[in-house]
């Protein structure tokens, strides 16, 4: 493929594509010009080595400036994706040890890319190679003569992929030289690269961040005057989390690289970061993830150390690993690795946001010798662009070569993971998870199903129901930490008596039970996804969450299975599963059992003109029970209706019965959710799923809010999702937002930033001042005319500060530790809109707080567990610690018996001889917080990851309603949309939406409003 583009056709003035194959008369000089700016741009000598302190010069082949009119690493300035991509088009069409590809696009339609680089020979034979990686990878019915045989024909492909995160902007540019170098240069470093291995080059795995970047970048450097614009979105939905995204595969990003990297099975999967100096290279601090095969943690440091001895013999400072990052979470982009048998890993080099020279100062916990630091950073240096770009380029040629090199090792080391990974059955196990057939929420159900099967899973489906015989000892089917925790919730008070030992019975699967095998080359995968986490507090501090269980976060039930015998039973690998759909039965009446399906969701908001109602109570028709919440459609269009219900995977009952439940209608209702201008990325994650599941929403700016004051007339619900920090200094920051200073800032494109916005993004003439005071007051009207405002996490404190809620306080966590655990929580209020289609048990996602409260302080005994007398609640006198004390000379009265009361009693109770003045600050029962979802008491509150200090949330509210004039506020203090991994808890979210105007439906007093 010849393509010829303008700014290099003075180059290429004597070859034509054709010539150039390995007898091309190309010949090779030293790129003076280049090397010298090289040279200009290295502040430090020892930033740099051999590998890259010049460039050649190929006659036949454009190196970057030809096309960039700048060296790579030249001072202030930054290249487009356009322009990078056409770049690496260019090498392809002029070099035959180059090729390109499309590997997807962005949510905003920009073009990521796989260039190849390698001998012209390996390149002709791609397929082959793929092929062979392809057979290592999944090696069952492979012989052990055979895949020899196939690794000593194989090459390793190591795979680099460049800035994922949007402000790290070194990369991209370093990949284009890193390419032309591999390329063209002719010495037997380079030349044993090309012919011993693979290298896959992705340039900007964030395109779209990469442009509004540079669109930031280059805006200031044309206006130095004005202070830079905050990178408000960086891709179209997420931020810094794009690379959070490896188990819900929520971003377009994630899953053009997962399928590339399914369709290549590279050896190692490079992501390329920067941040702190000035070489970190990954292998972490563990704990590591425990469900990785340990071969991979010795071929992290393995593959470090290579790097950093050979950087380090050459002079260079800085270089270090260990000391950073943990291992443990599988959620990121390189995890797409580490998860399929091959290697994950990552450099953090040192970055200036752009491609500043600047002089950098340390702290000295960044300069100090330890032992994974041997050679640390400077105190004080000048850093550029360049040194960057020395650095990152040298040491990943030092692992591209360390890779060819050793190329045999590596296939065999992958062959054997995944051989392992196919023996996880037989050997450590589980046998098998097992999705059961009853699972109420099939949707749901049939959408992890999928997520697995994406990610390359293998999911099979039972034939006939199996039996798993009563466990002998230990081999015991089924979560048995869930099932324990589920028998002491069920028995808080602990009797004195010994409990029975209760013989564990049968396990029966039901046929068309879904089973993900362990004997399967993914099966590591499913296991950690599945799996619960235990991390513990002695390890240290985490990088990210410690817990995942994507099970749990998805309200959908899972079984592990220990006993093989589940291996032996028929069943079929299914492809992409859809859950039962249609309507049966005849009637004028249609009803939908509410299972918080999130598609119930769309259908609601699919048939907006159609009215519904929700059922205030659970109810039976034509011998089927029906829950709560569940939708009751009278008079509909069958056919549209049944369009619906199969297009969403519903399914939908119809009947002529008489129905005799309460009812109210089911709002489709005007939502917005809210921004600002800072940081977006927590919105995102909201974002997504609502367009995933047509949950129409308008995206509006806190600083729209704060100029709107007739929101009650067009909007029902306004969602705040987690924003700032929460706390007093969050708070503060919300209200004031970006400084008023200097003059407005509008975001818009222009023709200096025609990055900026893109449809679904949002646009203003001023970015300037939050949501004010006045934002605050318009939302305080919203509410009390009858708007649902929803507040989540660190957004909860608004409107409780915001005097918009009474009897309800939020704070900070004192000394809890919970950085993004699974924990367990309990319906509190059944009979809540909130709760409709949950059962009495949801795991939730929770993240350090906030701490919600409920109460009015009033006093009043009871309601703590100190019952009784004894230890320090009696006063010195007779008798033991427990007795009663006898008061002399009179005739011995019993105290009042304290009065135990939950903590759902406890928060409204109002003793009755409470004084009129404070009397006076109750409010009428219909204007009392309710309390619909309450974590778990702190001995069955962690599922998984780590919390300590867990009893500063235990049996606290997660989830309260709270009514304000003729609206509500709700507060959530777990996130309900996190990462793509809690489907489980949307509905909470949704319920209230739809619910938005009968949210007091159930309360104990009936509003009278
Ligand atoms: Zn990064």
């Amino acid at each position: 493929m010849m393509r010829r583009l303008p700014g290099v056709s003075l180059l290429l003035c004597f070859f034509t594509a054709t010539g150039f194959a390995q007898s091309s008369p190309c010949s090779l000089s030293d790129h003076s010009e280049y090397s010298k700016k090289i040279k200009e741009f290295t502040t430090e000598s020892f930033f740099s080595t051999e590998l890259v302190d010049h460039l050649p010069l190929s006659s036949c082949v454009p190196a970057p400036d030809a096309l960039l009119h700048h060296i790579i690493g030249a001072p202030d300035v930054l290249d487009y994706t356009k322009d990078i991509n056409a770049y690496f088009r260019l090498l392809a069409s002029k070099s035959s040890r180059v090729k390109v590809w499309s590997i997807g696009t962005s949510e905003e339609g920009r073009e990521m890319l796989v260039a190849a680089v390698s001998d012209e020979a390996n390149l002709s034979k791609l397929d082959r190679y793929k092929e062979i990686t392809a057979r290592l990878a999944d090696p069952r019915g492979l012989g052990d003569a055979e895949a020899q045989k196939l690794i000593a024909e194989g090459k390793p492909i190591y795979w680099a992929d460049g800035s994922i995160h949007s402000p790290e902007t070194g990369s991209p540019e370093m990949l284009m030289e890193l390419t032309y170098r591999l390329a063209v240069e002719e010495t037997p470093f380079m030349q044993k690269i090309r012919r011993d291995a693979i290298v896959l080059i992705t340039p900007i795995v964030e395109t779209d961040g990469h442009d509004r970047m540079v669109d930031i970048y280059m805006q200031h450097k044309k206006h130095p005057d004005q202070p830079p614009y905050p990178l408000t979105w960086w891709g179209h939905y997420v931020a810094h989390d794009n690379n959070r995204d490896n188990l819900g595969v929520s971003l377009a990003l994630s899953r053009n690289m997962l399928k590339t990297f399914l369709d290549w099975h590279p050896i190692v999967m490079h992501d390329l970061h920067e941040s702190v100096p000035y070489l970190y290279i990954m292998t972490g601090t563990g704990p590591y993830n425990a469900w990785l095969d340990p071969i991979v943690i010795s071929e992290w440091q393995e593959m470090a150390y290579q790097e950093i001895e050979e950087l380090t013999k050459r002079g260079v400072i800085g270089v270090w690993t260990h000391g950073f990052y943990d291992g443990w979470a599988p959620n990121y982009l390189l995890s797409i690795a580490n998860n399929h048998n091959s290697i994950g890993r990552f450099y953090e080099t040192f970055g200036n946001g752009g491609a500043d020279t600047r002089v950098r100062t340390l702290r000295p916990s960044e300069t100090s010798r330890e032992w994974y630091r041997s050679n640390p950073p400077l105190p004080k240096v000048k850093w550029s662009a360049r040194d960057n770009i020395n650095m990152q380029e040298s040491a990943i040629l030092f692992g591209m070569n360390n890779l060819a090199s050793n190329g045999q090792k590596f296939l065999n080391n992958f062959y054997l993971k995944s051989k392992r990974s196919i023996e996880k059955a037989r050997a450590e196990g589980p046998a098998a998870w097992v999705f059961p057939a009853d699972d109420p929420r099939p949707a749901e159900q049939a959408s992890l199903l999928n997520l697995l099967q994406l990610q390359g899973v293998e999911v099979h489906r039972l034939e006939k129901e199996w039996r798993i015989p009563a466990a002998q000892s230990g081999q015991k089917a089924g979560n048995d930490k869930e099932k324990d925790k589920e028998k002491s919730a069920e028995k808080p008070d602990a009797d004195a008596k010994p409990k029975e030992e209760k013989k564990p019975a049968e396990t029966i699967i039901p046929a068309g039970s879904y089973v993900v095998r362990m004997d399967q080359p993914y099966s590591r995968l499913a296991d950690m996804y599945l799996d619960t986490q235990y991390y513990s507090p002695r390890d240290p501090r985490s990088y990210d969450d410690t817990g995942w269980t994507i099970g749990a976060l998805r309200n959908v039930k899972t079984t592990r299975v220990t006993d093989l015998s589940i291996l032996a039973a028929r069943m079929q690998k299914m492809s992409r599963i859809a859950p039962p759909d249609g309507i049966d039965g005849q009637g004028k009446i249609f009803l939908i059992q509410h299972n918080t399906d999130n598609t119930l969701a769309s259908l609601r908001f699919r048939l907006s003109g159609v009215s519904m109602e929700a059922a205030e109570d659970s109810f039976e028709a034509d011998g089927i029970k029906f829950k709560a919440g569940s939708f009751v459609i009278r008079n509909a269009d069958r056919a549209q209706l049944e369009k619906a219900a199969i297009d969403l995977g519903i399914k939908v009952h119809s009947t002529s019965a008489s129905l005799s439940v309460t009812t109210h209608p089911l709002a489709a209702p005007r939502v917005a959710l809210v921004h600002n201008w800072q940081n977006t990325q927590n919105d995102g994650w909201f974002r997504i799923p609502m367009e995933e599941l047509k949950v129409p929403y308008t995206y509006v700016a806190d600083t729209w809010l704060r100029e709107t004051q007739n929101l009650r007339e067009k909007f029902d619900v306004i969602i705040l999702p987690p924003m700032g920090t929460g706390g007093p200094a969050g708070l503060s920051a919300l209200l004031r937002g970006l400084p008023m200073r200097g003059d407005p800032r509008p975001w818009k494109n222009s023709g200096e930033t025609p990055n900026f916005v893109a449809p679904g993004l949002d646009s203003t003439d001023d970015i300037r001042g939050g949501l004010g005071y006045q934002g605050l007051a318009n939302l305080e009207r919203f509410v009390r005319e009858g708007g649902l405002l929803i507040a989540v996490q660190t957004s909860a404190a608004l409107p409780v500060a915001g005097g918009m809620t009474e009897m309800v306080n939020v704070s900070d966590p004192r000394t809890m530790q919970a950085p993004g655990s699974v924990v367990l929580s309990t319906i509190d209020d059944k009979k809540s809109p909130i709760t409709y289609g949950y059962d009495d048990k949801l795991y939730v996602y929770f993240r350090q707080g906030p701490v919600i409260t409920v109460g009015g302080n009033f006093g009043g005994p009871g309601g703590g567990a100190e019952e009784g007398a004894g230890g320090s609640a009696r006063s010195s006198g007779r008798g033991t610690a427990s007795d009663p004390d006898i008061i002399q000379a009179r005739p011995y009265e019993p105290p009042e018996k304290p009065v135990k009361r939950t903590p759902h009693e406890q928060e409204l109770y109002v003793p009755e001889d409470l004084p009129d003045s404070a009397r006076f600050a109750v409010p009428p029962k219909d204007q009392q917080p309710r309390v619909v979802l309450r974590f778990a008491a702190e001995k069955d509150l962690l599922l998984s990851g780590m919390i300590t200090g867990g009893s500063e949330i235990a049996e606290k509210p997660a989830v309260v309603d709270v009514p304000h004039g003729k609206g509500h506020v709700v507060l959530f203090a777990n996130n309900p949309m996190w990462r793509g991994e809690t489907m489980g808890s949307y509905f909470l979210i949704f319920n209230a939406m739809l619910n938005f105007d009968h949210l007091d439906a159930g309360s104990a007093t009936p509003a009278t409003k």
